[in-house]
């Protein structure tokens, strides 16, 4: 084995690449466990992640630990996320009645809802998160021409419209807005990266105040007036979450935001 060896190494919020050169790349325990997954714990809210390592740093792969299951699960849900582009929201597994009426009223920080769904892998959660906005990335979006985006033929279709052209089959392809627009959320407790959040059209309304057409209507500046607007708000988030990863691909769903 010669050049180098990428590790992807996750926890429960975020996912670092570690690459490994040399020497280290030839170790004989890198060879039997590049598919293994190890705990990395970032600082939550840190804007990126970042591991140190040195020269008497250890590494377990796959250590005989409870959480390793937990960790086998979310590399799964990252590796599901990265292939789902944009599902549809899954409306009928959420109610947002049932939420917002029900007499016992669930508000979650981030960790608690990880240790519930750790707690429980195969449940179903609906609830409250308060969260704090880091990151809207309507420029770069706007920039790539990225704003909507969608699946066909296995492949990611981005625009900046409401449809576009498959380039494999050729056929119209319906888009929604981007999960990545929304960038880094946090609490008190932890951080979810751009990506991390499925929203509803309804939510997507809620967060930019309009709908996709009248935001295509506008310019870089008209974009960055609405994404200087919304970093550093907080928003009460009403959620569902679904174990089933063929339907959200292993995002949080945003049922609803109320300010
Ligand atoms: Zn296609």
């Amino acid at each position: 084995m010669s050049g180098s060896v990428n590790l992807q190494i996750y926890d429960d919020i975020a996912k670092v690449t570690l690459t490994l050169r040399g020497g280290a790349a030839q170790a004989a325990y890198v060879t039997t466990a590049a598919n293994g997954c190890a705990a990395a714990r970032p600082m939550p809210a840190m804007r990126q992640t970042h591991l140190t390592f040195t020269a008497s740093s250890t590494m377990d792969i796959k250590a005989p630990i409870p959480d390793t299951h937990g960790l086998d699960n979310r590399a799964a849900r990252h590796q599901s996320r990265e292939e789902a582009t944009n599902p549809a929201f899954p409306e009928d597994l959420f109610s947002y009645d049932t939420v917002s009426s029900s007499p016992a009223r669930c508000l979650y920080t981030i960790a608690e809802l990880d240790e519930f769904i750790r707690a429980a892998p195969t449940a179903t959660f609906q609830g409250y998160l308060s969260l704090l906005i880091v990151e809207v990335n309507l420029v770069d979006c706007f920039n790539r021409h990225t704003l909507l985006s969608g699946a066909c033929c296995h492949a990611p279709v981005h625009a900046n419209a409401l449809t576009a052209t498959c380039k494999r089959c050729n056929e119209q392809v319906s888009l929604r807005l981007n999960p990545l627009i929304l960038g880094q959320v946090v609490d008190e407790t932890a951080a979810i990266e751009a990506g991390g959040l499925l929203l509803s059209d309804r939510a997507w309304r809620d967060f930019l105040g309009r709908g996709p057409e009248a935001l295509l209507d506008l310019d870089a500046g008209g974009l960055k007036q609405i994404a200087d607007r919304l970093v550093f708000c907080r928003l009460t988030t009403v959620f569902g979450w679904t174990p089933d990863q063929s339907r959200a691909g292993g995002r949080i769903c945003v049922m609803r935001f109320r300010s």
